[in-house]
């Protein structure tokens, strides 16, 4: 195989955010063979998506555009199979293509998987436990558990390839997503310990705007019975019952997140038996950040660092130096770009993204982006968090609350009164201080609205024109 054709083995799980990855210094956990992949190779830092929700971070993902072109903006909207993707381009030049697991951008008609030689995936957001799957439109139950189950169809998929070609394989794992239900191997995990509490547990949302308190994703309040899955005790205080709800909650987490652990271990183990390590691309990468109790919260959506945050590690051995750092700004919308661009496949004109495949050699370009943009759409359904938009550069962040479903499918509720916030990153790194109001950040907000205004242009995207816009 010429070493200008890789294979493509990218594994993506549901919600696992960077914090709970031993490779990113998780205080949490620990994740020996997701960090096999970072020591063989690239640990990105400032890997971003461009909103913070599993179906249009998908969908970015494939597709490499942002979601108000793809119109995947929100959970209920589906991606069209007809636009273009990579894995389509990588089969027209010879590629076989497969994609196991979690679909999550609808079924049924154009909304079944394209570009796919081999497709095996989840209904909806599927179950943990003995689910049903779709393979290549015929539906059946299988027995197991999802996250062993994924990585056996993968691996079964991998044993029958053609050798003479390369591949790309898409794993996507259900796990660790809401519900978070372990399986039996991991269930006693963590049992006589009691995981940290994050620095922001107990964050009262003062000093920002409403839309943080508004939220409905606190750990003391909105965990339901489901997530909690025993009674809670009782003679609690409050503070004790906030602390026993974040173990119950975080414990499982982390034990679906070491079954993930066990199953990359077996998809590399896999690589180095077949000989194939040097032109095989891995990457462990999630659709988005999570709230590991951070800010008091589950879930994800807002612009906050721990939602916004994609964990991505690659192992490249032919062009990337083993156990490397990389600081520089990456998107969702650049993945695809970057596997084609080391394909040695031209980037179609449609793709929004820019290969980053020389940040991979070291070489950073003296015109790369130093800011990004980034747009929650799903406006006050599910957890109440409120629409925004805004901008992230290397040092600050502006975030405007714009507060109006706009008629978005899924999208509920009042509108609210929009608000903005600044934030330094560099003194109030926890994001617990908007600055936006102080004089002292004047310039640095007009730069930062002037820049904001130049990505949405940029990316084709355009300013909220609701009558309340302050
Ligand atoms: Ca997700």
């Amino acid at each position: 195989m010429s070493p200008s054709r890789p294979n493509i083995l990218f594994i993506m799980s549901d919600d696992h955010a960077a914090h709970a990855i031993g490779a990113y210094g998780s205080r949490i956990n620990q994740t020996p063979h997701i960090d096999r992949i970072a020591s063989g190779g690239m640990r990105f830092d400032n890997c971003f998506c461009t909103n913070s929700i599993c179906t249009p971070s998908r969908a970015a993902i494939l597709t490499g555009t942002y979601n108000h072109v793809n119109g995947v903006t929100t959970l209920s909207t589906h991606l069209d199979g007809r636009l273009l993707n990579y894995p389509k381009v990588l089969q027209e030049h010879g590629y076989q293509t497969a994609v196991v697991g979690k679909w999550h951008l609808g079924h049924g008609g154009i909304h079944d998987p394209t570009g796919f030689d081999f497709w095996d995936v989840l209904p909806g957001q599927g179950l943990y436990h003995d689910p049903e799957m779709i393979r290549m439109g015929e539906r059946t139950t299988r027995d197991g558990y999802v996250t062993d189950l994924i990585t056996d169809y993968s691996l079964d998929w991998l044993k029958g390839r053609d050798r003479n070609r390369p591949f790309c394989l898409m794993v996507h794992h259900k796990a660790p997503h809401r519900s978070w239900e372990p399986d039996d191997k991991h269930a006693d995990m963590y049992e006589d310990e009691d995981i940290p509490e994050p620095e922001t547990f107990n964050d009262d949302y003062s000093n920002r705007a409403q839309a943080a308190a508004a939220a409905r994703m606190r750990v003391e309040r909105d965990l339901n019975a489901e997530d909690l899955k025993v009674p809670v005790p009782q003679g609690l205080t409050p503070a004790e019952e906030k602390s026993w709800k974040y173990q119950r909650y975080i414990k499982d987490y982390l034990r679906c997140i070491a079954s993930i652990d066990d199953n990359v271990g077996r998809l590399l183990d896999y690589i180095d038996e077949e000989g194939i390590s040097e032109d095989t691309i891995v990457v462990y990468t999630s659709d988005q950040g999570f709230f590991l109790g951070d800010h008091g919260w589950y879930d994800k959506r807002f612009m906050y660092e721990e939602s916004l945050r994609m964990p991505f590690l690659i192992r490249y051995p032919r062009e990337v130096a083993p156990g490397t750092v990389n600081g520089d700004m990456i998107l969702n919308v650049d993945f695809p770009a970057t596997f084609l661009d080391c394909a040695g496949v031209d980037v179609p004109p449609s793709f929004q993204g820019r290969s980053f495949r020389s940040l991979l050699g070291g070489e950073t370009p003296a015109d790369w982006q130093t800011s990004m943009y980034y747009r929650y759409w799903m406006h006050g359904a599910h957890h109440n968090v409120c629409a925004h938009y805004g901008v992230r550069t290397l040092r600050y962040k502006l975030i405007y609350y714009y507060g109006d479903p706009l008629g978005q499918e899924g999208a509920v509720g009042p509108n609210m009164q929009p608000e903005w916030e600044l934030f330094d990153l560099e003194k109030d790194p926890c994001e617990l201080n908007s600055v936006y109001a102080d004089p002292d950040y004047a310039d640095v907000v007009l730069a930062l609205k002037a820049e904001l205004k130049r990505l949405q242009e940029k990316v084709g995207d355009e300013a909220y024109r609701g009558k309340t816009e302050p």
